[in-house]
């Protein structure tokens, strides 16, 4: 199948509210454009130096989502443009996206990513951390980045009970926020980020509102 019929089998089992966000790393411009020429606007990318390439290439109404590791020493060069940060892992980068933002006279929507696998090599804050954080006067002080809802990971398994239970702890984490009004986020907070090609049906019904997808749009990596 194409990448268009891809992104159109997705997108069509997808309930009302789920943004699909196609993870192109590592592929061509090429191929995000035959993506971009269906009408896709909506790409994920993890490299900080691949995906301000990409920006460059091609047109200036997609929205860029950045999923992967961010190293705070990079964040000036996609501050101008990004459209969403899935992957904010520390306060000290969440800092340094506020002081870019700033600069950029912007804010920059970020999600905060939660450690929710039995993994180690996976990425993010844990739920003592989050609420630490997200109560704190510093925090309370950054004017330029807008806290849109979380993201996770799951565990590399095939074990579906598992990741659907770390699919459900972010549910609940993310629940909690809300109900709890942590951090006066508002309703501004309405994102879970999670889900990708083998698991994204069931973070969706686990309560996904954007799934991020490669392998399944663009073919192996
Ligand atoms: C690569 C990547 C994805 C997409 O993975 P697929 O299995 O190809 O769908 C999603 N999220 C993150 C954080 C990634 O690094």
């Amino acid at each position: 199948m194409s990448i268009q019929q891809n992104i159109l089998k997705i997108s069509e089992q997808l309930p009302e509210g789920v943004q699909l966000v196609a993870v192109s790393k590592f592929k061509p411009v090429e191929m995000l454009m035959e993506a971009y020429e269906a009408g896709f606007k909506v790409f994920g990318e993890n490299y900080v130096q691949e995906l301000v390439e990409k920006y460059e290439q091609m047109p200036k109404d997609i929205k860029w989502n950045f999923i992967g590791h961010l190293q705070s020493n990079k964040v000036k060069y996609i501050a101008p443009f990004v459209s969403l940060i899935h992957s904010v892992d520390s306060f000290k980068l969440l800092k340094e996206i506020n002081k870019q933002a700033e600069k950029n006279e912007r804010v920059i929507d970020c999600l905060l990513q939660v450690y929710i696998a039995q993994e180690d090599t996976k990425t993010g804050i844990d739920e003592a951390e989050l609420f630490e954080l997200l109560k704190s006067e510093a925090f309370l002080s950054l004017k330029n980045i807008r806290i849109v809802g979380l993201m996770g990971m799951s565990t590399f398994t095939e074990n579906m009970d598992q990741v659907k239970t770390e699919f459900k702890s972010l549910k609940t984490i993310f629940d909690k926020i809300r109900e709890e009004n942590i951090g006066d986020l508002g309703a501004d907070f309405k994102e879970i980020s999670m889900g990708m090609s083998g698991d994204w049906p069931l973070a969706v019904a686990e309560g996904s509102t954007m799934i991020r997808v490669g392998s399944a749009i663009f073919g192996n990596r």
